[in-house]
């Protein structure tokens, strides 16, 4: 009998979707017998209550597996990790949203009324105006990871996730198994570039305004280190993946320095401190870095790595 898989995202882009989509072959030949897709919104319109959308509760169908993509904003998606929680048997927090909060929890520095008015009020691309009060859930009081308000059983992050590994985790589950896990090591170990664990550049780190050393026409492994450059490159405290189970590290790749997408190396590590300790180790001074709280937090503003400072706007 095949394995009923339910997908739901909630405060997403739709990128994780996109990359269950480009799982390619390998998802196409399981479905039918394999896999069912019981319910997945980002391919086939679906009701939240019931078929005609005439219920007076949120439901979601039965499943084996949940896949679930998105950070939690507001109640309505407190409730669908809820109803999904309770219908599947196992929940996997698919892309860095759902892991670490990702890109939105940026707003986890300021106060919910501080961001709406900022973005409603004082916004340069568009006339004042007041936030919307009618019609939409309420906010919860930060963004947060799913893990903040259900238990999830796999953690599959990225931003977003290499098909490979969403492909590797079902598989696995198709299999019998009942745990799934990136291996912990870093973006770096997986980088070719050459190190020499020191900065010739000088104490400050400098601003993505020039761009570091390359040649274009040669390997990645003729290249040095953009860290060692004197850029911030986050690579030392992401977790590798990128680029699926071969490659180099993506962003590397297209010469530009890693953002963090992947998150921590390992759940409850803290990639502010660990990076500051990464760039004094090469003799750069980390207190140059420009915005230092966001940019060492990008992915990771949930589980309170982000909070808004007393007396800070
Ligand atoms: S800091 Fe960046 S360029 Fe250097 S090894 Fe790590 S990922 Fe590669
Ligand atoms: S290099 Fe870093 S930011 Fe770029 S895709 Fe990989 S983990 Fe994400």
């Amino acid at each position: 009998m095949a394995v009923k898989v339910s997908s739901e995202w909630l405060n997403a882009c739709s990128g994780c979707e996109i990359s269950i989509l480009n799982i390619g072959d390998v998802i196409v030949d399981l479905i039918p017998d394999k896999i069912e897709l019981v319910h997945i919104p980002a391919l086939v319109d679906s009701k939240y209550f019931g078929p005609l959308g005439d219920g007076d509760k949120l439901t979601l169908p039965e499943a084996t597996v949940g896949l679930l993509s998105g950070g939690i904003r507001n109640e309505e998606h407190a409730e669908v990790a809820e109803e999904m929680r309770k219908k599947v048997n196992i929940l996997i927090a698919l892309g860095t949203c759902a892991t670490d909060g990702g890109i939105p929890a940026q707003a986890n520095m300021w106060k919910n009324e501080e961001v709406l008015a900022k973005v409603f009020g004082a916004c340069p691309t568009h006339e004042p105006a007041s936030p919307p009060t009618e019609i939409i859930p309420g906010y919860t009081d930060n963004v947060k990871a799913v893990d903040e308000v259900v238990n999830v059983d796999i953690f599959l992050p990225g931003c977003p996730p290499h098909p490979d590994w969403i492909a590797d985790a079902i598989l696995a589950l198709l299999d019998g198994k009942t745990e799934w896990a990136l291996e912990e090591r870093s973006v770096c170990d997986t980088c070719p570039v050459i190190r020499e664990k020191k900065s010739g550049a000088g104490a400050a780190i400098k601003r993505p305004l020039d761009n570091f050393e390359y040649n274009p026409d040669e390997p990645l492994d003729k290249m040095r280190c953009i860290m060692e450059q004197g850029w911030l490159c986050p690579g030392a405290v992401t977790r590798a993946g990128c680029a699926g189970k071969s490659g180099a590290p993506r962003c590397v790749q297209a010469r530009q320095a890693c953002r963090g997408c992947f998150g921590p190396i390992r759940k409850g590590a803290r990639p502010l401190v660990d990076m500051m300790g990464a760039l004094s180790s090469i003799g750069q001074d980390s207190k140059t870095l420009i915005d230092r709280r966001a940019m060492l937090n990008r992915f990771v503003g949930a589980h309170n790595n982000l909070r808004p400072l007393p007396g800070k706007k």
